[in-house]
């Protein structure tokens, strides 16, 4: 099924590496009308060398902790574009000085901006965009299973992906009624610029592909796939979802005796 005719906006691509290329990417191969919007100067020009063979997409700066930004950067997009068939948020930040070691000395500072731009910020761009969003709109974000489960060092972070999970089911529950479906993806490590903000995420990468039942990195390409399933028609049943994209990861509680280090 082609995405021809739909028109959405992705946050979060920083660069070619990022998750949310390899979402527009496929989308953008699949037909959709991709609107980007980015944070600062700087990354409207890895954005404008990435975009070199798809012109005409409309970018929008859009710092998303500044409430005035969201809402200036939706009514834009209403004036330029109109409809919002779909929006992607993949968008996270926590302070990497606590983003390793213990998280008991996080500090509520620290604690309050990762809240805030990694799960408040799907809040108040869905409530932005929705005077723009129709029946049949979809809503996609990106979490990871430090959430539910621990995992050394991503800490604070973890935390707000518990919050941005619980924003999916809420919002998918309020908008439900009016057609809008709201679903995130739980990826497996992919090394991208947030990522590297995380200690030893190299060896998480090495570890997930010791574990994971597919024995492989997840790549753009894995969750460009499942993002055009959740952005399309094709899950038009499918809401409040959080869906894995880690190669099995999260079914596993003990892997190859192998990948352990046995005394
Ligand atoms: P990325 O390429 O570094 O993308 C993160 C994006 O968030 C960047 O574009 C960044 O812009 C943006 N951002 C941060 N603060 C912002 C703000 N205040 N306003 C607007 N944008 C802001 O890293 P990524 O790994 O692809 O991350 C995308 C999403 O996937 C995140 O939600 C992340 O938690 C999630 N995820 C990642 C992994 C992984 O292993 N990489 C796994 C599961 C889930 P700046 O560079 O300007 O800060």
């Amino acid at each position: 099924m082609s995405m021809k005719g739909k028109k959405g906006i992705i946050f979060g691509v920083a660069n070619d590496h990022s998750i949310a290329w390899g979402i527009a990417k496929k989308l953008l191969e699949e037909g959709a009308e991709v609107a980007f919007s980015y944070n600062g100067e700087r990354l409207k020009r890895n954005l404008d060398k990435i975009l070199q063979n798809y012109p005409g997409c409309k970018l929008y700066d859009c710092d998303v902790s500044v409430e005035e930004n969201v809402l200036k950067v939706a009514e834009q997009y209403k004036a330029e574009v109109g409809q919002c068939d779909f929006l992607v948020h993949a968008i996270g930040f926590a302070n990497k000085d606590y983003l390793k070691g213990a998280f008991l000395p996080t500090p509520k500072d620290v604690f309050l901006q990762a809240m805030d731009v990694s799960a408040y910020s799907l809040v108040s761009l869905t409530r932005a965009f929705k005077p723009s969003m129709a029946k049949g709109c979809s809503i996609l974000a990106l979490t990871y299973l430090g959430s539910e489960k621990v995992v050394q060092n991503y800490n604070v972070m973890g935390v707000a992906k518990a919050a941005l999970e619980s924003i999916v089911r809420y919002l998918a529950y309020d908008l439900g009624k009016e057609g809008i479906r709201v679903n995130a993806i739980s990826a497996g490590p992919v090394t991208t610029l947030a990522a590297r903000g995380i200690s030893d995420f190299t060896d998480l990468v090495k570890i997930h592909r010791k574990i994971a039942p597919l024995h492989e990195t997840t790549t753009l390409e894995h969750i460009g796939g499942a993002a055009y399933f959740l952005l399309s028609d094709l899950s038009s049943g499918v809401t409040s979802e959080i869906m894995y994209v880690d190669g099995g990861y999260n079914t596993v509680a003990v892997g190859p005796m192998a990948a352990y280090d046995k005394e």
